[in-house]
């Protein structure tokens, strides 16, 4: 009879997460952290994958931000589940799981603060919908940094700008850690998984590959040497709006989300949009 695989071991307070680090360091072991808020899919089982390959002992952190979730957004909401995702990991090459309480991460409160935050981009798309999102996000990844002290960080592409913030981050605050990138994980029709994605009925699920959809087909207009820019834009804003979705944004940008020139040839495509009151983001490299 197959035995089930043993479950990773919860960390909730620092101090022990310190021991645990300071002991695998001890040994000479390379650490990896893979940052999540939870409510596993395989979009973030193959991140510990990856993590994996490049450490020999692999941190998933569990924790629903307060301060990246604007105010009446979906946190009170969000879809919560440690014990699902402690047997998710199961089988996956994770050491410890990291779930501390609010109150560990921020013994002072959610306001008055020490914050982390890069001006400019973090305000732009996601940002300019979701205030102060981003300096929650790099607020968090800091101190989740200063915690755990992993040699290398695994993030998803799916949230490209968050990929390119902690990039920057990283570089200007010099922290020791090397962020690697991992491919977005999708469910057969295309959709980007997503924990959000369980607020969406099997109708909304089936209409939401509109987006990657759509991102493809302005890919493929790019890749056959389009490059009207706006007009591309609004094509695919309209054949989102025509599809049930309210588009936020729909832009095509150059690969560090700065503004596209007629030369390039490397381009990203970020769109988010609302179908009902589920946000959807995705994004798509050229
Ligand atoms: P979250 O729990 O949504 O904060 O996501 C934690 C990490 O998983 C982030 O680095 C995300 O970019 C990544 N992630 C979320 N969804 C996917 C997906 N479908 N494929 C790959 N990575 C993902």
């Amino acid at each position: 009879m197959a035995t089930d695989p043993p479950l990773a071991k919860i960390i909730e307070s620092i101090a022990e997460l310190r021991q645990q680090v300071q002991q695998w360091r001890r040994d000479g072991l390379r650490i990896a952290l893979v940052p999540t808020m939870g409510s596993l899919h395989a979009g973030h089982l193959s991140l510990t994958e990856l993590a994996a390959r490049h450490a020999d002992r692999v941190v998933v952190s569990i924790f629903v931000n307060p301060l990246q979730f604007a105010a009446g957004e979906d946190f009170d909401r969000y879809p919560r589940d440690l014990a699902h995702d402690q047997q998710a990991l199961a089988a996956m090459p994770v050491s410890a799981i990291f779930a501390p309480s609010e109150a560990t991460l921020y013994p002072r409160g959610r306001s008055g603060i020490t914050q982390v935050s890069l001006p400019g981009l973090s305000a732009e798309f996601c940002g300019a919908h979701r205030a102060g999102h981003f300096e929650g996000v790099t607020t968090v990844v800091s101190l989740l940094f200063n915690l755990v002290q992993p040699d290398v960080a695994v993030f998803g592409q799916k949230d490209y700008q968050q990929l390119v913030i902690i990039s920057q981050m990283v570089r200007d605050l010099h922290f020791p850690v090397e962020i690697v990138s991992a491919p977005t994980v999708r469910e057969p029709s295309g959709l980007a998984m997503s924990s959000r994605n369980a607020f969406l009925s099997a109708e909304q699920k089936a209409r939401a590959a509109v987006l990657h959809e759509q991102l493809q087909q302005t890919a493929q207009a790019l890749r056959n040497g389009r490059r009207d820019f706006a007009v591309l834009e609004q094509q695919a804003a309209a054949k989102l709006s025509a599809a049930g979705l309210q588009p936020q944004f729909f832009a095509i940008r150059d690969r560090a989300i700065g503004a596209p020139t007629a030369q390039g040839d490397q381009f990203v495509i970020l769109a988010a949009a609302l179908l009902g009151t589920t946000r959807l983001i995705d994004n798509c490299l050229v």
